[in-house]
């Protein structure tokens, strides 16, 4: 298993490249895994395991989107979407 580092590094990746949304505009429903592959991590997640169900609407294609997750991956995607945040702010106007 991927080490909290990385986890981090991959769900950054994958938000800076488009296919995580940077968004805190969802519903979120959490139950048991299914087997689906999370979505921030690629692996399935088992029936042992606690997933997160986020749904939202995309607002740039107006586009419904369905995303399964695991708690510690939806925690650190949360957690990446804040940062990205918080660094685009302090960015100077060019
Ligand atoms: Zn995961």
């Amino acid at each position: 298993m991927a080490n909290k580092e990385e986890l981090r590094a991959l769900i950054r990746a994958q938000i800076l490249s488009g296919r995580l949304p940077r968004s805190f505009q969802h519903d979120v429903y959490s139950g048991k895994g299914d087997g689906h592959p999370c979505a921030c991590c690629g692996k399935p997640i088992a029936r042992t395991r606690v997933q997160y169900d986020v749904e939202m609407s995309r607002a740039e294609d107006d586009t419904d989107l369905a995303l399964s997750m695991h708690f510690h991956c939806y925690r650190a995607w949360q957690d990446e979407t804040l940062r990205l945040q918080r660094e685009a702010h302090l960015q100077p106007d060019a």
